[in-house]
Formats: C-alpha cells, sequence, structure tokens
C-alpha cells in the first residue's frame, strides 16, 4: 500500500525526547546490519518488517515512506509531510505565527521541528544541511536502508546558519 494522499503538516504524536532516547536502541550496528541483509534475502519477511515500519511511524509521524530518514535530524518531525516536502525548512511562505503556506490552520512542520529540537536540547541538529533524497528508494524500509549505510550521507555537518537568518522558535521571538 503506499500513500497517496497529499502531503500535509503532522504533529508528531511521539514526544521528540522519547525518539531520541528509541534511535538510542536503534543505532546502527553489526547485528542490526546483519538483520538487515538477512531481510533483504527474504521479500516476504522484508515487506512484513516494512508493512510494520509504515504502520508504525504513519500513526505516530505521518511517515510517508521515502525510504531515507530525517526524523533523528528534525526532532523527529517528518519533512515530508510538508506540502512541499522540503527536506531544508521552512520555505519563504511560513507565516509570521509558524503558520504553513499551503495549510494556514496548520503549524509549518519545520517549526514544528526546530521547537521540538530545541526543547530536547538536540537544536543545532536543525543547522544541518540535508542533501536531495533519491526517489528510487522511496516504499523501502528506511529502518533497513540505515542499517545498511545507506543514509550516511543524507545531511552534511556544514551549518545552514538558520540563527544568523533569525529563524528562530516562534515561542523563542
Ligand atoms: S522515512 Fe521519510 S517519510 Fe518516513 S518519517 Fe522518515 S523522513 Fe518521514
Amino acid at each position: 500500500m503506499t500513500n497517496d494522499a497529499r502531503p500535509r503538516p503532522f504533529r508528531p504524536r511521539l514526544g521528540a525526547r522519547l525518539g531520541y532516547a528509541l534511535h538510542a536502541g536503534l543505532a546502527a550496528n553489526p547485528l542490526y546490519a546483519r538483520l538487515a541483509a538477512w531481510l533483504e534475502r527474504r521479500p516476504r519477511a522484508y515487506r512484513a518488517f516494512t508493512a510494520a515500519e509504515r504502520v508504525t511511524k504513519q500513526e505516530l509521524f505521518g511517515c510517508r515512506m521515502c525510504g531515507q530518514c530525517a526524523l533523528p535530524a528534525t526532532g523527529y518531525t517528518c519533512p515530508m509531510t510538508c506540502p512541499k516536502q522540503l527536506r531544508n525548512g521552512p520555505c519563504g511562505g511560513v507565516s509570521p505565527t509558524g503558520g504553513c503556506e499551503v495549510y494556514p490552520e496548520l503549524t509549518c512542520v519545520w517549526v514544528v521541528a526546530i521547537e521540538r529540537a530545541e526543547a530536547a536540547g538536540h537544536g543545532t541538529d536543525l543547522d544541518l544541511l540535508h542533501r536531495p533524497i533519491d526517489q528510487r528508494l522511496r516504499e523501502q524500509s528506511s529502518w533497513v536502508n540505515y542499517w545498511q549505510g545507506r543514509d550516511d550521507d543524507l545531511w552534511t555537518s556544514a551549518p545552514l546558519l538558520r540563527r544568523e537568518l533569525g529563524l528562530q522558535p516562534v515561542g523563542k521571538r
């Protein structure tokens, strides 16, 4: 099953601090790499695993199964729920109160991301520059891709100078 609905800002249902804590348990290691390789050799098991990932992450983050997960660098807020699917946001259309340009009644996912990351002590994550994603990996398991080391270059360590541009969480202005 694919997510055909148009992307719409989604407010995560899992706290960012818990997200960071859970990530520590899912961090790539040789054991997970072997599990990922095992899953990729068994299509039925891979499909079942990917389906479980889809259900879990759709419920918690509005995941759209891009296959290259940015959550650990975005305060556990999915950038693919941005109507423009920006991996480096917010866009120039975000309102002064943090509203999405496309859905003004909803808060921009990048504003949510900055607020959540800052509150959890990971604000500097939002200074990282995300590279374009590989669209061919859509619908794949991002956990498997991560454990296989395919996510290593998803974002750079170069700062975006976000703070110098005056982009701060709404509540901190
Ligand atoms: S895998 Fe992609 S679409 Fe799913 S939560 Fe992560 S960034 Fe969002």
